[in-house]
């Protein structure tokens, strides 16, 4: 196993360090943890550590996971990030505190009509395709602020703000242009009166660039837990 408090650390002291180049407050910048394919003791050593915030894709995986450590439910916050087909939202909604990964109304929809009631209202991010390639899910820009309005109006989420994932991309500029223009979109939807306060952008190979233009939120997996084997 990683020697998670040592990853951790290097990842908090990445995000630290691009936060004072941009001048911004380091602790204006959330870890979430991605620990998809890592076993719940893994999650249980991150928590330790001290890391509370622990993504998710894969809804059976996460079930499992998060009843594994159901005693440590109180001091960790749960984030579904994959990709939720509309047949398998209600799991999603029953267990999870954020989705970063609502990419249609449906869903959206969804999610709020089945989350419990006497549960706090689910958190959720709305995905948009900033590269607009046709393999990727999420909204265009263009239907960002619609969706979004709509989705601010269901009764059991709280709509905080946008995700992406953009293409690979290996220079810092070329990192940056796609987080700029999610951050711009997030600008122009919360001129026009949406109250959000959440960018979700940014990974293992390109958080600093995520920082520089504006990330509240990094989704980080192999620079903490290691490389994923998917054969397993
Ligand atoms: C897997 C995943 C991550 C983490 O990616 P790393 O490159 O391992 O840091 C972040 N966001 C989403 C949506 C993911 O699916």
């Amino acid at each position: 196993m990683t020697d998670l408090s040592h990853t951790l650390e290097a990842v908090r002291e990445r995000i630290a360090a691009a936060a004072r180049n941009a001048g911004r407050d380091p602790q204006s910048v959330a870890l979430l943890a991605v620990s998809k394919t890592f076993p719940a003791q893994d999650v249980r050593a991150a928590h330790a550590a001290g890391q509370r915030a622990f993504g998710e894709n894969y809804v059976q995986e996460s079930v499992d996971k998060i009843e594994a450590l159901a005693d440590l439910r109180a001091s960790i916050e749960w984030h579904f990030i994959g990709p939720l087909q509309s047949n398998k939202t209600r799991p999603v909604a029953e267990r999870f505190d954020w989705v970063h990964s609502v990419d249609r109304l449906k869903i959206a929809e969804r999610l709020s009509a089945q989350r419990p009631a006497g549960m706090a209202p689910l958190n959720v991010c709305l995905q948009v395709n900033v590269s607009g390639e046709a393999s990727k899910s999420g909204v265009t820009p263009q239907e960002a602020q619609q969706v979004a309005r709509q989705i601010a109006a269901l009764p059991n989420l709280r709509l905080r703000g946008l995700m992406s994932i953009p293409e690979p991309e290996t220079s810092l500029e070329a990192q940056r242009a796609p987080h700029r223009q999610l951050r711009e979109l997030f600008e122009a939807l919360r001129a026009e009166g949406l109250a959000l306060d959440t960018l979700s952008m940014g990974m293992s190979a390109d958080l600093e660039a995520a920082v520089l233009e504006g990330a509240t939120i990094v989704r980080v997996g192999t620079a903490i837990f290691g490389a994923r084997d998917y054969s397993l």
